[in-house]
């Protein structure tokens, strides 16, 4: 196994966008570097986090808070750092994660409308203050888009176009705000292209 410093790739971005298709391309291209790689899928990923996940996208739980919604995937994410995130970095694995805390910051925060301030203090206590991904890629695309692209309708999925268009504008925000750690990607450019500018970013780390 290649050596390297522990290194924590998330991607971001709407349904639809091209994640998982991505992270299938990053994983296998990094392995074939000889890298020992773990991809793993928020919210999930772990036993509690798998049956959080059913919760929280379940198509009849109408009823649910912005709150209690935050609380559970904050929950899960507990339990995946816990588990899974920190013990194979610090194993000298590449951990790729499907969707993190940026995912809760444009869509609870700038989709659902609940304080950033507040999001950020809560997160802190479940990533014990320091697990922040080392390169982040965002994915951008119109949510219409997106949303044509996706076969499964679930809870989130059914929101209105504002709301993923908040979640859009939220992600690129955040970007901005962290320029170093994040590469946004036109997301509407076809999977070859996209994988392109994946590798690339890849290649000056690896
Ligand atoms: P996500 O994980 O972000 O929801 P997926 O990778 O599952 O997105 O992609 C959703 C659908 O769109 C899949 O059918 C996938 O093959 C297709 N897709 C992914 N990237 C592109 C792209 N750049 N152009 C066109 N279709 C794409
Ligand atoms: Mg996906």
């Amino acid at each position: 196994m290649r050596k390297h410093k522990p290194y924590f790739i998330t991607f971001e971005g709407a349904e639809g966008a091209g994640k998982s298709t991505q992270i299938r391309l990053a994983e296998q291209y990094l392995k074939q570097k000889g890298y020992s790689v773990l991809v793993l899928r928020e919210p999930g990923g772990t036993r509690i986090g798998e049956a959080i996940r059913k919760v929280i996208l379940n198509k009849s739980r109408k009823e649910m808070r912005p709150e209690t919604e935050l609380l559970l995937y904050l929950a899960c994410r507990a339990q995946i750092v816990k588990e899974k995130i920190s013990p194979s970095l610090q194993q000298g694995k590449i951990v790729i994660c499907d969707r993190f805390e940026d995912s809760t910051l444009a869509y609870q925060g700038f989709g659902r409308k609940i304080p950033l301030a507040s999001i950020e203090v809560i997160s802190k206590l479940v990533v014990r203050g320091s697990l922040v991904p080392d390169l982040t890629f965002v994915l951008d695309l119109d949510p219409r888009c997106g949303l044509k692209r996706g076969g499964r309708i679930d809870r989130i999925e059914r929101e209105s176009y504002l709301f993923h268009d908040r979640v859009r504008k939220g992600f690129l925000r955040l970007a901005k705000r962290e320029r170093k750690r994040c590469n946004v990607i036109d997301a509407a450019q076809s999977i070859e292209a996209v994988a392109k500018k994946v590798k690339e970013a890849l290649d000056r780390v690896f």
